[in-house]
């Protein structure tokens, strides 16, 4: 719901805010910096206002800059805004016009915030919600009042230079800023786990660097586009970090476990992309690796697999979808807009024996496997870039 005359986005965040002044100064500047990325890519026109703890975008496009906003790690809420002189009469027009415009299906309240110098208003919050709530009454046809449940609650954040009148708070991802941690390799499979495995450690601040692995013979139908589409999807809430995707080539590789390892084949499989990963992480300075596993969502997931796969890891692997139910991993996908791209289960469904192993022991997953390092090198240096 957008007020008439709506000129403005008024963007809040969250866990910046209880950090040390210096963190918090760097952390404002990466999501301005990321917030411009973001308008940019979108290509919504429009001047960002930082000031104070509430930055401000100047757009005439406020709805799409407002879920440009709420698509931005670090941005808890967004609301399109009409920005008025701060000045009683003014404030009242306003929400005067945005009732008539809007309409009210039953009672509505105001909730009035009066920020800055006690001296540079003559009101207080409390005037602004007593007399705007009577410009909003004069305005509707029907009116009624609830302000314990309101079916409609009208904004109005007066600061000493300006005014603003706003009906809405839009939800955005919360986080910290993309980029105010140190990147990690995200092991991404095309499937509908491992995007949004990618984009829960991207809301945390980690950019990411994703990495597909082809198993060419071994891999699914449209694979490899499919891996491209979900990158793509996860690029578009990083357009100032993740620009393209790795592919790795994990032919051979699939081919000697399918051939040479029995029950404990998708272990070794793991624990092959694990350390391509963490090739892969020396060279770009990434500090981890991101997966989309689930405890018991696969035989190769259950708690002491996951101990035999991460035993081959030296850098952490992080696992932010551990206890997750399918279905909200799927609920997850759809809000970030991945699961179009990956609504048939990628995985590695070919190479998988018949009675995989879900109990498995590090010795009995050595003496299975074959040496890694040969084949960790020549995957990773037939790594392949393409553009997102
Ligand atoms: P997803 O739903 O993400 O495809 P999955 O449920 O199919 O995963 P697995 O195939 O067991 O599960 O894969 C577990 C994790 O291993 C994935 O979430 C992903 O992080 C990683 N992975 C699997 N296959 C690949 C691949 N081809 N390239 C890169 N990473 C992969
Ligand atoms: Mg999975």
């Amino acid at each position: 719901m957008i007020p008439p005359g709506a000129d403005t986005v008024l963007v809040r965040y969250g866990d910046i805010g209880v950090k040390s002044t210096k963190v918090q100064r760097d952390m404002e500047d990466s999501l301005e910096t990321n917030l411009r990325a973001m308008l940019d890519s979108r290509a919504v026109p429009s001047e960002i206002d930082w000031r104070w703890s509430r930055p401000r975008i100047r757009t005439a496009e406020v709805d799409a800059a407002a879920a440009v906003a709420c698509d931005t790690f670090g941005i808890v809420s967004a609301s399109p805004a009409v920005s008025v002189e701060p000045t009683m009469a003014a404030i009242c027009r306003a929400l005067s016009e945005t009732a008539g415009a809007l309409g009210v299906e039953g009672p509505f309240a105001v909730s009035a915030r009066r920020a800055g110098e006690r001296e540079a208003h003559p009101f207080t919050s409390e005037d602004i919600e007593r007399e705007g709530g009577q410009a909003i009454w004069d305005a509707l046809s029907d009116p009624a009042v609830d302000l314990d449940d309101p079916s409609r609650t009208f904004y109005v954040e007066c600061r000493s230079d300006e005014a603003f009148v706003f009906v809405e708070k839009r939800t955005g991802p919360g986080g910290l800023p993309l980029g105010s941690q140190r990147p990690l390799v995200a092991l991404l499979s095309g499937g509908i786990d491992s995007p949004v495995a990618a984009w829960e450690l991207m809301k945390r601040g980690a950019p990411v660097i994703p990495l597909y692995f082809d198993f060419e013979a071994y891999g699914g139908v449209d694979h490899v586009a499919r891996a491209v589409e979900s990158a793509r999807t996860l690029a578009g809430y990083a357009p100032n970090h993740t620009r393209d995707l790795r592919i790795a080539p994990a032919g051979a590789a699939a081919a000697r476990f399918v051939e040479g390892i029995g029950p404990t084949r998708m272990l070794s499989l793991r624990r092959f992309m694990l350390r391509v990963g963490e090739r892969l992480a020396r060279e770009t300075g990434a500090v981890g690796i991101v997966t989309g596993e689930a405890i018991g969502q696969k035989s190769s997931q259950t708690s002491a697999n996951l101990a035999v796969t991460d035993a081959v890891a030296e850098l952490p692997v992080h696992r932010p979808l551990l206890t997750r139910d399918k279905q909200e991993i799927i609920a997850r996908a759809r809000e970030i807009g991945t699961y179009e791209d990956s609504t048939v289960e990628a995985g590695c469904n070919r190479i998988a024996p018949e009675y995989p192993e879900t109990n498995a022991s590090l010795e009995a997953v050595e003496a299975a496997e074959p040496d890694l390092d040969a084949l960790v090198e020549e995957s990773f240096a037939g790594i392949d870039r393409v553009g997102l």
